[in-house]
């Protein structure tokens, strides 16, 4: 029998707040492609199959806005939080004591761009070496300058730029920390080196940017929209109306004198949804995920079962765009609760109002749903890659 692997924490390093970055909130919480720039990078480590726990070090003053903006909505598992240090090396170090893992990796929060390839290569070399960065050569002639007269030019085939993630086991950067020589250090790898122990360097990528200033903002957008890539979903439902039931249609409760039959709380709209996000992002039907044989789906929520059907798409890796739901029936009208369906649907999938939209249609009494047995809801969904 092969050893358990060892186990894997990531440390999600986003405690400053940005001098450079202007503006009156901390760039962790900037928008970037529709979503904050922290939670691009969190997601990132959510989705790597080998980390067993995410320590996210944040600044104390801005720890409940972050979590509630950057963190709750978006990620399946909350991460363990903890306040960051007025130094890196001490907020690495408060991001250690809070971890478990047998290897660590240290990553800036802002470098929203990592990918889960990069990651997987940082790790294995720190499994191997005792610890490993991401780096990239330097490209610019590099010139010592001094009264702004140029000096000497450096050789820049020595020169390569430090990124993260920088991976380090366990031992090794306990010893890091514990060593004397910590002050200035700006970043991880540093402290190894203070120990006089070297680190193996593995290609980074020159998309691993970090954001820094305003422009690298938009830099980060253009390359996210260069590679991006859409899916699209449909969906359909349809429930019988009965006497004695409670009507809920897109996520909120209707007046009439009969509601939808069903396992759960049969909102047509809700689930038409759920199967058109399902469907987009290939992961089957809402039958597959919430089975009426399983008495946990017994009664539950249309806003439920999408809210655990939107965290399945994001673990898949797709944003979603827009949705666009059409109720067919004959009565109730759905006029005056319109506005208050957009909110609830957009709610349960953690999106703007915006972004969801519902309308209404009849059958002009044609057929079972024109004669008022039943609701039908149809709807339509775009997918974006993140
Ligand atoms: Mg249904």
């Amino acid at each position: 029998m092969s050893p358990p692997s060892p186990s894997v924490s990531a440390i999600v390093v986003a405690a400053g707040l940005g001098s450079r970055f202007g503006g009156e909130r901390p760039k962790q919480l900037a928008p970037l492609a529709g979503r904050p720039v922290l939670t691009h990078s969190l997601l990132v480590f959510e989705a790597c199959p080998d980390i067993s726990e995410i320590i996210l070090v944040l600044p104390r003053d801005w720890l409940e806005i972050i979590v509630a903006e950057a963190v709750t909505p978006y990620l399946s598992v909350k991460p363990v939080c903890v306040v960051g240090g007025r130094s890196r090396v001490e907020s690495t170090r408060r991001g250690f004591e809070a971890s478990g893992g047998d290897l660590l990796l240290i990553h800036d929060g802002v470098r929203p761009l990592i990918s889960p390839d990069l990651v997987a290569r940082v790790a294995r070399a720190a499994r191997e070496r005792g610890a490993a960065l991401a780096a990239v050569p330097v490209r610019d002639t590099l010139k010592k300058v001094e009264n702004r007269l140029v000096g000497a030019t450096v050789d820049r085939r020595l020169l390569w730029q430090a990124q993260t993630p920088q991976g380090f086991q366990r031992e090794l950067l306990a010893r890091a920390l514990a060593g004397a020589g910590t002050d200035g250090a700006t970043d991880d790898i540093e402290l190894v080196q203070r120990l006089g122990l070297s680190a193996e360097v593995v290609s980074g990528s020159a998309r691993n940017l970090k954001i820094t200033t305003p422009e690298d903002l938009i830099m980060a957008e253009a390359l996210m929209n260069h590679s991006a890539c859409f899916r699209t979903g449909h969906g359909y439902d349809l429930h019988r109306l009965a006497e004695g039931r409670p009507l809920w249609l897109g996520g909120v409760p209707v007046a009439f004198e009969r509601g939808l039959l069903g396992h759960s709380d049969a909102d047509v709209l809700a689930h038409a949804l759920v199967d058109a996000l399902l469907g987009a992002a290939g992961l089957g039907d809402i039958g597959e995920h919430f089975p009426d044989k399983d008495d946990r789906w017994a009664g539950a929520s249309g806003a439920l079962l999408l809210r655990e059907s939107m965290a399945k798409v994001r673990a898949a890796g797709w944003e979603l765009v827009n949705a666009d739901l059409t109720l067919v029936g004959e009565k109730p009208k759905i006029g005056p609760y319109r506005q208050a369906m957009k909110e609830a649907l957009a709610g349960a999938l953690s999106v703007a109002p915006a972004a969801v939209n519902v309308k209404a249609t009849t059958t002009e009494g044609m057929d079972a749903v024109g004669r008022g047995l039943a609701l039908a809801a149809y709807a339509a969904v775009a997918l974006k890659n993140i």
